[in-house]
Order: structure tokens, then sequence, then C-alpha cells
């Protein structure tokens, strides 16, 4: 068992740069332990991460506020409040908050983060309408 207090966290709260764009204010809610690391992340308006992916996947569970989350050749989908998204491993994608409202989100993370490239205006600002829904396996539901 690992208890990590309040105390120890002191001083790991604080704002990211290199992989976010926009405002954002991240939380180490628990550093690594066992390739599992859990932050809070308060995204401003139009701040999101950089395109990555996890070895073993990730759980983000909104808190706060509304969000915008896409996986590589998928919509752009809306989250909110008490909405759920499990990342399958190695999936590339980017999670963020919408452009007119900040997000809150506590991020489970699996195994370690493959950073990538910034997320385009043109791919933040693109709508589930907007996108070209050739691929049936990208409207599949998940019926667990
Ligand atoms: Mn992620």
């Amino acid at each position: 068992m690992r208890h990590i207090s309040a105390a120890e966290r002191a001083g790991t709260a604080g704002k990211t740069g290199s992989q976010f764009t926009g405002q954002v204010f991240n939380y180490l809610t628990m550093p690594a332990t066992d390739g599992i690391v859990i932050n809070t992340v308060t995204f401003n308006p139009g701040a999101r991460t950089f395109w990555h992916s996890h070895t073993d996947g990730q759980i983000l569970e909104v808190l706060a506020g509304r969000g915008l989350v896409q996986s590589e050749g998928g919509p752009v989908v809306s989250l909110g409040a008490g909405d759920t998204v499990w990342v399958p491993p190695g999936e590339r994608h980017w999670h963020g908050a919408a452009p007119d409202s900040f997000m809150i989100h506590t991020a489970i993370s699996l195994g370690p983060t493959q950073w990538d490239h910034e997320v385009t205006d043109s791919e933040y600002t693109s709508r589930p309408d907007d996108s070209p829904r050739s691929d049936p396996s990208l409207n599949e539901t998940d019926e667990r």
C-alpha cells in the first residue's frame, strides 16, 4: 500500500506547456505507481493536448465543463460532466476543452505516453457533421 498525502504532492501542480495548446492547469493526483499515473487537468476554453497515445490505454472522466475528444480517423466527440472515455492502447488521440467552455477531467494513464504534434486549429474546429464517415467501424457502439 502506498499512501500519497496532499503534502507529498505539494508543488507538483502547475501549468504545462510543451504537450498542450492554450492554458492548462495540471494536478498530479497520483505520481507514476505501477505504471499508472492519475492527473486532474483543467483546460481553459480552446485548450487541448497535442496528439498522443498511451502504451496501455487511458481512462478520462469528465468532472466539469464541456470538452472534446478525437481519435485519429474518427469524428470529434463532445464531452460533458459525468462522461467517461476509454482510449485503447496505442490509439492516437487528443482531448481538451470546447472552444466556449472550460473542462476538467481526471485522466488515468496506463503505461508511458507517446507525444506527437500539435492539434491544428482546423482539426480542433472540425465537427462530427463535417467528418466523412466512410469507415463504418468508426461509428460502432460498444454494447458492454
Ligand atoms: Mn490521452
